[in-house]
């Protein structure tokens, strides 16, 4: 069993074959699957998608990207939202510096209001960091002496430094196709030194198709690849990786029924 963490199944590069790849996931034993909303204005599609297939469930956020665009959402507007029976996480939110598409003030301002939601539903935050470690352990520290909340480190591919103030605060890390790709070593001796009870996987799909896929589409059933990666640099078996992750997804994302 597997559970692809993170995917944006709403965006319209699945929509001549949406069926077909939920259906492609299901038979590749990937039981659960997170799409995870970017913007508010368009949170309809994700509640469609909720109320289609049984199997997949939702978030809802303000990707970094889009911080600019919406600068009025509210933790309540997200926590009202969030009362959706399929609506599992928070985000995704964070401070992205690689691309800048939003203003850095903008960014963390609106990662604040998704940390003070996550804080008050108990769902938890699915936080996206770029090229911004310094900034997001230092609001997370912050944010957490208001009060703790749930969170993942989603698509990881920060340094080890971020990815131990995640541990010790209590988050989760969630790794994707990065993993997988053959420059990526550094990324696999932090994964291997991971407590294993905080490890998580994704697609992150349409994006960062795992080798061998690396450029094509990505899509959910591809997130065995990624866990086979990851299990053989912890040197275990890759169906010990599934339970594994698997069962701390059921942990983090504690709204979702289990299979
Ligand atoms: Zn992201
Ligand atoms: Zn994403």
């Amino acid at each position: 069993m597997l559970v692809d963490s993170h995917c944006h199944l709403d965006f319209p590069d699945f929509d001549e074959e949406r069926d077909a790849v939920v259906e492609r996931a299901r038979a590749a034993g990937v039981l659960r699957m997170v799409t995870i909303s970017t913007r508010l204005a368009s949170f309809d599609r994700i509640r469609a998608l909720l109320e289609t297939y049984d199997d997949v469930y939702g978030s809802v956020g303000t990707h970094p990207h889009n911080a600019d665009e919406e600068p009025d959402v509210t933790a309540g507007d997200l926590i009202a939202l969030a009362e959706h029976p399929k609506v599992v996480g928070i985000g995704e939110a964070g401070l992205d510096y690689f691309y800048d598409n939003a203003s850095r003030e903008g960014q963390a301002r609106g990662l604040r209001r998704h940390i003070e939601a996550a804080r008050k539903t108990g769902l938890p935050l699915i936080i996206h960091a770029r090229d911004a470690d310094r900034d997001m352990a230092a609001i997370l520290e912050e944010e957490t002496q208001k009060g703790a909340f749930p969170a993942v480190l989603h698509c990881f591919s920060s340094g080890r430094a971020l990815a131990e103030t995640g541990i010790r605060l209590g988050h989760y890390v969630s790794f994707s196709g990065i993993l997988t790709f053959k420059k990526s070593e550094e990324l696999r001796a932090i994964a291997r030194d991971l407590p294993a009870d905080r490890l998580l996987v994704e697609t992150d799909a349409p994006y960062l198709a795992p080798t061998p896929f690396r450029g094509k589409r990505n899509e959910p059933a591809y997130v065995a690849h990624t866990a086979a990666v990851l299990a053989e640099c912890r040197g275990v078996s890759p169906e010990e990786i599934g339970e594994t992750t698997s069962e701390n997804f059921f942990r983090l994302f504690s709204k979702v029924t289990r299979p």
